[in-house]
């Protein structure tokens, strides 16, 4: 505990208190595969300055801090939001894209795949290894990159909009691992394009009063059923903002009402307020607005009677994914990690021809609960 308390310039007691309030967590599970890592502790709340999920390490080389990935301010109208944010600054508008959140680390002599609330993850360390070439960290000792990890072989968000089979890196921010300070965009294009990462797509940078130009981008990603963008200040000085399409919105209500005894309300009318701001925003002709509302409806009612029949038929609502393994040791380290999370799953090895394809259940307890109660006759609470 005194090298995390060192680290973050705590008092010993203050590092105890949080632990003793759970709020300093377990960041690893010890393991051959984590060579490199003596101890990692990990931050599940924000504390002072130091973000939700900052990571503290105990390494064979030193101990090292990397700081949360901060959360990003959503838009629900462009106008005047953009311009009373970003005021008269040039800014990107990057795709924002549909996985999980990343950060790729170096740590003693291996890649490290650390994902939102600072777990470091064997599954995404091991595609991190296998995808990421790690000589920009002999270039950059004091940086991470952060990424999207997008593809159908994810455990958390499995998304088959990109045509990616197996699970991709997608970077869109380079920070100091230490400070959190973002290089600029032009600088982490350029070193995207010399180490050969790929990109979250730009696809236009403009002023925050360019409302026709920023409409027909967040447009051609609405049909293309993407995620939206996140708009940055080119210096990357500004925090940046996040603003979705109608699509992400409802394919959001779609898989939480499919699983409604798991998801929030909240979620669940975060994301209906957002369609109705868009749609007062946008000046929608008549026939735009029935399609959207019988987009909203059909998201909201379709999984969730195709959950009922599925549970009326006997059988178990799961999410599924399948997810490639090298070896059935990252394997067995990834099922102890997704019981450390407390995930309810299964796990079923489909084949092994050099690596291992295995199908990913996660169990839908509350929501197979709840139908099948309904089912049997009890009311609703
Ligand atoms: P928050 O970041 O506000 O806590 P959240 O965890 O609910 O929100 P999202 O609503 O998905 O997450 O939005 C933020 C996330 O978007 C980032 O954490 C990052 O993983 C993801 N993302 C995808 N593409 C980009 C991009 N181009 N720039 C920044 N973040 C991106
Ligand atoms: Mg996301």
């Amino acid at each position: 505990m005194n090298f995390v308390a060192k680290a973050l310039n705590l008092s010993i007691s203050a590092a105890e208190r949080l632990e003793e309030r759970n709020i300093l967590r377990k960041a690893i599970i010890k393991h051959p595969f984590f060579p490199d890592v003596i101890e990692a502790f990990r931050l599940d709340k924000k504390f002072g300055f130091y973000e939700d999920g900052t990571v503290v390490v105990k390494a064979t080389d030193g101990v090292r801090v990397f700081r949360g990935f901060p959360k990003i301010r959503r838009a629900l109208v462009l106008n005047p939001t953009l311009k009373k944010h970003f005021g008269d600054r040039e800014i990107a508008l990057e795709e924002k894209m549909n996985g999980y959140n990343v950060r790729v680390v170096k740590i003693g002599e291996n890649l490290y795949g650390i994902t939102r609330r600072g777990l470091i993850c064997p599954y995404t360390t091991e595609k991190a290894r296998e995808s990421i070439e790690s000589d920009f960290f002999e270039d950059y000792p004091d940086y991470m990159l952060c990424c999207e990890a997008v593809g159908l072989a994810s455990p958390y968000v499995p998304n088959e909009v990109y045509g990616i089979e197996g699970l991709d890196f997608f970077l869109f921010d380079i920070r100091n691992s230490r400070t959190n300070e973002s290089l600029s965009v032009r600088e982490k294009e350029e070193i995207a394009e010399s180490y050969g990462f790929r990109m979250a797509r730009v696809y236009l940078t403009t002023h925050p009063d360019d409302f026709n130009g920023i409409k027909e981008v967040i447009d051609e990603l609405n049909s293309n059923r993407r995620e939206g963008v996140v708009f940055k200040d080119i210096e990357m000085k500004v925090d940046p903002l996040k603003y979705t399409t109608s699509s992400a919105n409802t394919s959001d209500l779609h898989y939480a009402f499919r699983y409604f005894g798991e998801y929030a309300r909240d979620f669940m009318l975060a994301r209906i307020v957002r369609e109705a701001f868009q749609s007062f925003e946008f000046h929608e002709s008549c026939e735009e607005f029935n399609e959207r509302c019988l987009r909203l409806g059909k998201a909201i009612l379709e999984p969730m009677i195709s959950s009922i029949r599925e549970c009326s038929e006997g059988k178990t609502i799961y999410d599924e994914s399948v997810l490639v393994f090298s070896s059935h040791e990252v394997l067995e380290l990834f099922k102890q990690h997704l019981r450390l999370l407390g995930v309810d799953f299964k796990v079923e090895i489909l084949d092994e021809n050099g690596e291992i394809r295995v199908k990913f259940k996660r169990v839908m307890r509350s929501t197979n609960d709840r139908i099948r109660g309904i089912l049997n006759g009890s009311t609703w609470r």
